[in-house]
């Protein structure tokens, strides 16, 4: 892999842009091996490993659309009196032929007999005595629902690399399957960096902060097909640097680190890999998030992001997030992309795409967006408090109030 220098100017000729990065990691990133039956219950979000084709019809038989009448369509003018012949109701279906001049009390979902192509709405008739008279003509055909009009058998419903929604779950249900052949969920690997990170629960002592990394990450991973492994926070010595990556190789599919990735006297990260596995070290073209180191160690890829804690969480984003989902066997959705009014000014260096994070929000039939205040990359609560990223591309120095903007929710990229 190209291994480039390293220094931080804003406009770096050697910086790949976002798009040039993303590609580099999928074209290194495919579905792992392995597959296994999952039961319904815990199949939302996996990725499907065998299609599935439809072994019914549904719905399996003609039904009313509506609680009414069933009728031939011969009779349905306005002023036809009926003989009520029986009752069909969900579940209990009438087994008799509709003969002329009778009709079937009929409920929703319930079988439309022989005999019968038309179902009035009840509150079309009158009913007395044992017969119905309709108000008014009633079209041949309506309110019935016909064999296979939600799905056909031999369709196939789901492809293989699907990532299973509630919606899929639900038609596989309606299809009597109660289990699919998923892929097996990737195995990843993450530890932390960094002598200053101390553990939750206990006093700072002078010059260290909290590690907020790890628990970002595993929030963030847990909303992936994924299992995790968390070898905690490990010590800016070469020595537990690689210890740390020795073990991850060993079972994962995928390494995370955070912290160590610039050419800094504390930084292992990188030139351990450089040494031992295999590793690009980039800079990116954005803010925040520049230095992002990825590569391989033993059979495991390797996505090395950066310490501050916005960097990281951009980073996952736009990069951990594809490469996990092509791990997983489904293929990135690009991000969803909106306009938006801007709010107010915004200035940027150009040479980078900004990720500044904001709050979108819909006032009087618009998408709008103002900042979170502090965007540097050690003020998480930049990420906290927003929605969306604001996007400002690398030629820009900013944005005007008023300027129409990309926004990219973050429901689209986490
Ligand atoms: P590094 O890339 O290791 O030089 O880290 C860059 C910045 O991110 C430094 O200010 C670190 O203290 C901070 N940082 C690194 N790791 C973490 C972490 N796990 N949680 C919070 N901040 C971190
Ligand atoms: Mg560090």
């Amino acid at each position: 892999m190209n291994i480039s220098p390293s220094c931080m100017d804003e406009t770096d000729p050697n910086a790949l842009t976002v798009e040039q990065a993303l590609q580099r990691i999928l074209e290194r990133c495919g579905p792992v091996d392995g597959s296994e039956p999952v039961g319904l219950h815990d199949v939302l979000d996996r990725v499907l490993a065998t299609a599935v084709t439809a072994r019914l019809d549904v719905p399996p038989a003609r039904n009313s659309a509506m609680d009414g009448y069933a009728l031939s369509g011969a009779e349905s003018r306005e002023g036809t009196r009926l003989r009520i012949a029986g009752v069909s109701a969900a579940g209990h279906p009438w087994d008799d032929t509709l003969k002329p001049g009778e009709c079937l009390r009929i409920l929703t979902g319930a079988v439309v007999p022989e005999g019968a192509d038309t179902v009035v709405m009840q509150e079309r008739v009158t009913a007395r005595d044992g017969f119905i008279t309709l108000e008014a003509d009633c079209a041949p055909g309506s309110n019935v629902r016909h064999p296979g009009e939600d799905t056909r058998v031999g369709t196939e419903i789901l492809s293989v690399g699907r990532r299973i929604t509630a919606a899929d779950i639900g038609v596989l249900a309606s299809q009597g399957i109660g289990e699919v052949r998923v892929v097996r969920r990737p195995r990843v690997v993450f530890f932390t960096t960094g002598d200053e990170l101390a553990p939750l629960g206990q006093p700072l002592k002078h010059g260290q902060i909290h590690d907020s990394n790890r628990y970002t990450l595993r929030a963030l991973l847990s909303r992936y097909p994924v299992d995790f492994i968390d070898l905690g926070v490990v010590a800016d010595t070469e020595q537990a640097v690689r210890d740390a990556l020795a073990r991850a190789g060993q079972t994962a599919d995928l390494i995370l680190t955070t912290g160590g990735v610039s050419v800094g006297d504390a930084d292992f990260v990188t030139r351990l890999l450089q040494r031992e596995g295999e590793v690009g070290f980039w800079k990116v073209a954005m803010k925040p998030g520049r230095p992002l180191a990825f590569g391989r160690f033993g059979q495991a890829l390797f996505l090395g992001l950066p310490g501050n804690p916005v960097s990281v969480m951009a980073t996952f984003s736009l990069f951990v997030r594809p490469a996990l989902l092509r791990l997983c066997g489904t293929e990135p959705e690009a991000p969803w992309t909106l306009r938006a009014r801007l709010l107010e000014d915004l200035r940027k260096s150009p040479g980078r795409t900004d990720f500044q994070r904001g709050i979108l929000e819909r006032r009087q039939g618009e998408w709008t967006v103002r900042s979170t205040g502090g965007q540097g990359s050690h003020q998480l609560r930049s990420m906290s408090l927003a929605n969306a990223y604001i996007v400002l591309p690398s030629e820009s120095r900013g944005a005007t109030t008023g300027d129409e903007v990309d926004v990219i929710p973050f429901h689209s990229v986490f």
